[in-house]
């Protein structure tokens, strides 16, 4: 009642502070299947498959021939904030896999459950275990393994029951899923991606692996964007300190499309910036016909210093960035950016 005594401030129980920090970094299935095809390729994987169920509801599991997880991290493995990859702030600026937080895993055990088998090299045998809500269920089984790691994900969502619902209601995630797993696979040319429905024999996406770019767009989105692509390149190295290098493919003006497909990589992180979208497709409408929309494959590198990784917990938002302002046709005081896995993009203020 107004004017009466305020309530009392509490202290939230730790397992309800993870439960809500979860929902946000593993927002819809699509965010953990992203996640977790970053760590196997940031484990050096050369080939990652991935199985959904349901779309990515009832089941994800991905599987890498990375270098394995040793058995003594296996116990802390699923803990918020427990990762490989950063050790001092500081590293930060010159961080080069795409993980750091060691939020992923430990999210995914507060909103699904997760079995996790691997096997780290020289080893005879590997280890299954279980997690839920950060922590081990039972002490790692040995287990019978080939190279590397598979996660699987079971039931997402299964404690979140508005969550879940409004995913069963909308159009399933896979199309998300396949959709991200084949930008990848266009930037990640070395790595043999593959995608599928469980139970079905054809995958959706299978990357192979070659040593060409074209070869890579080829296997994924066809023949005949790759018949009207052409190669870009561009750097801008006035000042010492601050070079610009973008290199890609865009489609000519033969391409025809009614949706552009922008696959955008800032220094080898997929993002989505709808300002440079909309900058790009303002250029393309003077020679595309009227209904047409590109194809355009973007592979930018700024220096580290011009990247600001640690915008947002789902690193959907990678960027702060002059270099890129300056390519942008608008005079905005700001760029946006954003993971293609489906949530909203947001402004971020450019220094
Ligand atoms: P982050 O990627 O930010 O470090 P994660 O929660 O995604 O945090 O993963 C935690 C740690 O688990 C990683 O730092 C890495 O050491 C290990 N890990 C996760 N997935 C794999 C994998 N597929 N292969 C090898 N190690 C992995
Ligand atoms: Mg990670």
């Amino acid at each position: 009642p107004r004017g009466g005594a305020p309530p009392r401030i509490r202290r939230l129980e730790e397992s309800v502070v993870n439960r809500i920090a979860a929902g946000e970094v593993i927002q819809r299935p699509s965010s953990a299947v992203k996640e977790l095809v970053e760590n196997s390729i940031d484990a050096g994987a050369s080939t990652v498959s991935v199985t959904v169920k349901d779309g990515g509801l009832k089941l994800i599991q991905v599987s890498d021939d990375g270098h394995g997880i040793r058995c003594e991290d296996l116990p802390i493995l699923c803990e918020r904030h427990t990762t490989s990859k950063l050790s001092a702030y500081e590293d930060l600026q010159t961080i080069k896999s795409m993980g750091f937080r060691g939020e992923a895993l430990a999210s995914m055990t507060y909103v699904g459950h997760v079995t996790v088998t691997t096997i780290t090299e020289g080893q005879l045998h590997g280890y299954r275990v279980s997690y839920r809500d950060g922590v081990m269920e039972n002490d790692p089984k040995p287990c019978a393994a080939v190279k590397g790691t598979q996660v699987m994900v079971e039931n997402l969502f299964y404690n979140m029951v508005a969550r879940r619902k409004t995913l069963q209601n909308s159009n399933d995630d896979y199309p998300k899923i396949v959709d991200f797993i084949s930008r990848f696979a266009v930037h990640h040319i070395n790595v043999n991606l593959s995608c599928r429905k469980h139970g079905a024999n054809r995958a959706d996406v299978h990357s192979g692996t070659t040593s060409s770019r074209l070869d890579a767009i080829r296997n994924v989105y066809g023949a005949s964007v790759v018949r009207d692509l052409m190669e870009i390149q561009v750097s801008d190295e006035n000042a010492v300190d601050e070079i610009f290098k973008m290199d890609g493919f865009i489609s000519n003006a033969n391409y025809v499309a009614k949706k552009t497909t922008m696959i955008l990589f800032i220094n080898d992180r997929l993002v989505d910036c709808t300002s440079l979208k909309r900058a790009t497709e303002f250029v393309y409408s003077a020679i595309l016909p009227q209904a047409s929309k590109p194809f355009i494959y973007m592979s930018i590198n700024l220096p580290p210093e011009h990247v600001d990784v640690n915008i947002h917990p789902t690193k959907k938002e990678a960027l702060n960035s002059s270099a890129l302002t300056q390519a942008n046709t608008r005079k905005d005081k700001g760029t946006e950016v954003s993971t293609p896995t489906g949530e909203k993009s947001q402004k971020i203020p450019v220094s």
